[in-house]
């Protein structure tokens, strides 16, 4: 532990600058990170509750800092947007996922064992998505690429939907009507806001984790979960679990009818080739 400074309100200032400090050392590196190749996507299966298939992903963004190891998302995102770098880490790590999702599904189609359906989605960041434009920069891309709109998901979060300052419900459907398809991220931890999803064109919902976690405990989690399922199957929209860890949180999961579960109870997200192998045992079987 650090020494306490002659009062409390100095150590304070220390320890916040030094958080300060650290903040700029990794803000100047993530600059070079993508072009010296440290930012890797790693992926997480997504699994079909009543099959126990493989049928998507999340892609996870991972930064490997040459000295500080791995250094969280949750970390460095956010300096990418304080920094403006978000645009473009947002585009590479869309399009290399789009890269991949094509090689895996041409991998599929040459090979019974089915190793996934191809869909797999990719986090937007806010700020990403209302500077605009954003999908009409990505379809000519992907179609240099070959690779059809609809291998994508786009993961968004329930802030966004209430920003007044851009296009959100316009910006959405054309995602829609090129081909990909719409998660709400995190729902129940933000304003829940449930009126908007009539407003705005979804089609997953992906319950958030806090809710999952005590599930097996916590009546009031259940019926909290009962009552979103319930309500996503009413507007349409299929439901994803969130930080599934235990089987008996599968369990509830099965019964209350959510359609996909994703957690360490399956795998932690891992890099291309991993989860490629991982696909291959789990969907042979
Ligand atoms: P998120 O989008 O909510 O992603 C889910 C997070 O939950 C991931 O953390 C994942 O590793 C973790 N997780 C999955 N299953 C479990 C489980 O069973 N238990 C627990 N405790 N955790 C689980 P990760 O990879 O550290 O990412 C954190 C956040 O960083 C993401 O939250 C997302 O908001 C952001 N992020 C990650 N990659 C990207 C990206 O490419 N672009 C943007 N804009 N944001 C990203
Ligand atoms: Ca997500
Ligand atoms: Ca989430
Ligand atoms: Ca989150």
């Amino acid at each position: 532990a650090k020494e306490r400074g002659r009062n409390g309100f100095s150590f304070f200032t220390s320890t916040m600058q030094e958080e300060m400090q650290q903040r700029l050392h990794l803000a100047t590196d993530l600059r070079e990170a993508l072009a010296a190749g440290q930012l890797i996507p790693y992926f997480q299966p997504i699994i079909d509750t009543f099959s126990g298939q493989v049928v998507k992903a999340e892609a996870l963004l991972r930064w490997k800092h040459p000295e500080h190891g791995m250094v969280p998302p949750d970390l460095f995102i956010p300096i990418a947007e304080e920094m403006g770098l978000i645009h473009e880490i947002g585009d590479w790590i869309f399009l290399e996922t789009a890269k991949l999702a094509g090689q895996w599904a041409d991998i599929r189609s040459q090979n019974s064992a089915r190793p996934i359906h191809g869909q797999i989605s990719v986090n937007i960041s806010p700020r990403q998505f209302m500077r605009g434009n954003l999908c009409d920069q990505w379809m000519p891309r992907l179609q240099s690429l070959g690779v059809p709109p609809h291998y994508l998901v786009i993961e968004i979060t329930e802030g966004l939907l209430l920003s007044e300052q851009s296009d959100v419900v316009g910006e959405l459907a054309r995602f829609r009507e090129a081909g990909m398809q719409v998660a709400l991220d995190d729902f129940g931890t933000g304003y829940s806001a449930m009126a908007y999803l009539k407003r705005f064109s979804i089609d997953y919902l992906k319950i958030d984790r806090s809710f999952v976690n005590e599930l097996e405990t916590d009546t009031n989690d259940r019926a909290i979960v009962e009552a979103i399922v319930a309500m996503g199957h009413k507007l349409g929209v299929k439901m994803i679990a969130e930080g599934v860890e235990t089987q008996r949180q599968r369990d509830i999961l099965q019964e209350i009818g959510c359609e996909y579960l994703q957690g360490y109870f399956y795998a932690r997200p891992m890099p291309a080739k991993e989860f490629l192998d991982y696909v291959s045992a789990m969907n042979s079987e």
